[in-house]
């Protein structure tokens, strides 16, 4: 039983500092740029897996925002593309 230990699986986690490599070695923990309150609230987990997704896309900058607040800024990109769209189709 005691050679059933799953270390792999369980990771660090680690606060994000800026210039920190991003290799998907640890969990880590951000700050929300768009959540209100304290710092303690505006934190998220940014996942090993998470990061590794990041860079195989190809992005350069980690995320600045929680899922919660990249979801709501999608929408009004969206919201604000498609109202832009359809003023242009209406002509
Ligand atoms: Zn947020």
């Amino acid at each position: 039983m005691q050679n059933q230990k799953t270390d792999k699986v369980r990771k660090e986690i680690r606060i994000y500092a800026p210039g920190m490599p991003i290799d998907g070695t640890y969990d880590l923990i951000m700050t929300c740029c768009a959540c209100h309150g304290p710092e303690e609230n505006r934190q998220f987990v940014w996942k090993a897996e998470d990061q590794i997704y990041y860079q195989e896309q190809g992005y350069k900058e980690p995320p600045a925002r929680c899922k919660g607040c990249h979801k709501k800024l999608k929408e009004a990109q969206r919201a604000a593309h498609n109202a832009t769209h359809s003023a242009a189709a209406k002509h």
